[in-house]
């Protein structure tokens, strides 16, 4: 079934050459999505403005409600179904791959993007599902983080990403990053591929692997490190990456104690 998606803006021509690239466009091509985009604009009677300045005063101006309100009912209508809204603002729920994974069993969904100030609450209380950020820092609107919402998600759907190895094997599956990847050529001037790569040997190549990914996550994520119960072997395979990378034992011990005495 074609999983459906709406953007609310009132740029909805940024979503444009958006759609038309990459695994978005062959995803549409082959009917697995669809995407659709809604100017709230659209919903002004004569003349009026789609902001209006703060109640109790202070800087900027925010979305009113009723042209919002109007543009999702009509966005909903469109899909002709239930469909989700999220509204992307830096106060939401901070996005993640698990969050990406639920929204991909949604059938349909739409993004919200404000601006200005961001967007009348009574609008948010009875229209909007999730409020998502993408992280804590302020950008001028929705439609970035929209995109990045939509792309993260549909990686999930089934046949979108070519292999669906890929995807099990990225970054944050399992609360790991990924191990370091090399292509052609074997040497160059700015170095080899560690020997082990290509070696064909497929225990070491595994074995290679988890401990660049558990090692990497362990200098990078701690938190997502103390997710995981590392048996000895995972301990072992930290210790040599970091004895690889020229850590003093005294230095390697005092990084594993800490995450030891906080698990
Ligand atoms: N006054 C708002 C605040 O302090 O949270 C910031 C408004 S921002 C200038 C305008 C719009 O950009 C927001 O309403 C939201 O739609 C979007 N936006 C900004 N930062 C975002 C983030 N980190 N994640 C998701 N959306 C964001």
């Amino acid at each position: 079934m074609t999983k459906k998606y709406a953007f609310i803006s009132v740029f909805p021509e940024i979503f444009v050459p958006f759609s038309q690239s990459g695994i978005v466009k062959k995803a549409t091509d082959s009917g697995l999505i669809q995407i659709k985009s809604f100017n709230p604009r659209d919903f002004l009677s004569n003349k009026d403005r789609i902001d209006d300045k703060v109640y109790g005063g202070g800087p900027g101006m925010v979305f009113k409600s009723e042209p919002i309100r109007k543009c999702i009912n009509h966005a909903k209508d469109t899909f002709s179904g239930s469909s989700k809204v999220i509204h992307l603002s830096a106060s939401g729920e901070t996005f993640s791959a698990q969050i990406a994974r639920e929204l991909s069993k949604e059938d349909s969904l739409i993004f919200l993007s404000s601006r200005y100030e961001g967007l009348d609450q009574r609008v948010i209380d009875a229209e909007v599902d999730m409020e998502i950020s993408i992280g804590d820092y302020v950008l001028t609107g929705g439609e970035i983080p929209s995109m990045v919402l939509l792309e993260a998600i549909i990686r999930f759907i089934d046949g979108v990403v070519g292999d669906e190895e890929s995807v099990k094997n990225d970054s944050f599956e399992n609360a790991l990053l990924e191990h370091p990847q090399y292509t052609r050529p074997e040497k160059n001037e700015l170095g080899e591929v560690p020997e082990t790569l290509l070696s064909g040997n497929h225990d070491q190549i595994e074995k290679w692997k988890r401990k660049h990914s558990l090692g990497k996550t362990f200098l990078r994520r701690q938190d997502l490190i103390r997710q995981h119960d590392l048996n000895e072997q995972d301990i072992k395979l930290i210790k040599e990456f970091l004895s690889d990378l020229g850590y003093e034992s005294d230095r390697i011990a005092e990084l594993l104690s800490i995450i030891n005495n906080e698990n």
